[in-house]
């Protein structure tokens, strides 16, 4: 880590060990999950102004009317992703954002596609991996709904925005055993696991939650 991503007092390790404390406290009981989320600097993910608030819950703006997702967010849909396996092999991210969950998902997974409709976003979430030296990540600005048909199929699918309706495309993108992991409703969103079965797929769900909305083309 260099100096930015150590970081001290409200950015250093001993705030993430403290934030690693809370996340147990809160539920979060898978240990991978728990050391890559006290070993990725959050802080730099977000505005200078705002990196003493990084490892609190409350999420953040990040530019362009979205937010990064809180940290017990972020290690809940990482752990229901994971499913208990210590590590997946192909897994596509849709709402690259700051690019905080691409980190943390990097870190667990040989290969992630991360896809993003806002452009400078993108470009933001390029410049913070290359700075945390992640060389593991594809970026692509497009629309998630779609997906990404030619590399899939993937053993895990992440989206960070809701929608109304699962995208049918994403559950064909699936592999057989695989799970999507996704915000899910109209007015109250909850968050579901669709998992992709040898007939077709099956939907559990978690708890209520708050996400931006998952939105149409790319900008
Ligand atoms: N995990 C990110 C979450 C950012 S908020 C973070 O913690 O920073 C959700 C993101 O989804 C926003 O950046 C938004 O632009 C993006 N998004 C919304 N609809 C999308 C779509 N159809 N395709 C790709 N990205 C989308």
């Amino acid at each position: 880590m260099n100096g930015r991503q150590s970081g001290i007092g409200m950015t250093s390790q001993r705030t993430r060990a403290r934030m690693v404390e809370r996340l147990r406290g809160e539920g979060i009981k898978d240990e991978t999950v728990l050391d890559v989320m006290g070993s990725v600097p959050r802080h730099i993910f977000i505005d200078e102004a705002l990196a003493t608030r990084a490892y609190e819950d409350p999420p953040l703006p990040i530019g362009y009317g979205q937010t990064i997702s809180s940290p017990y967010i972020v290690a809940r849909m990482t752990e229901l992703l994971l499913g208990g396996n210590p590590k997946l092999t192909k897994v596509l991210e849709i709402g690259t954002g700051c690019g905080y969950q691409t980190a943390v998902l990097a870190k667990l997974c040989s290969e992630v596609y991360s896809l993003e409709r806002i452009a400078p976003l993108l470009e933001k979430a390029r410049a913070n991996l290359r700075e945390m030296r992640i060389s593991n990540v594809k970026f692509k600005h497009s629309d998630g709904n779609l997906g990404l048909p030619a590399v899939g199929p993937f053993d895990g699918i992440l989206m960070a925005a809701a929608a109304t309706r699962v995208p049918p495309d994403l559950v064909e993108q699936l592999a057989i055993g695989a799970r999507l992991v996704m915000p899910l409703g109209t007015g109250e969103q909850y968050l579901y696991v669709i998992s992709r079965t040898d007939k077709g797929h099956d939907e559990q769900r978690y708890e209520a939650v708050r996400f931006v909305p998952l939105l149409p083309g790319i900008t």
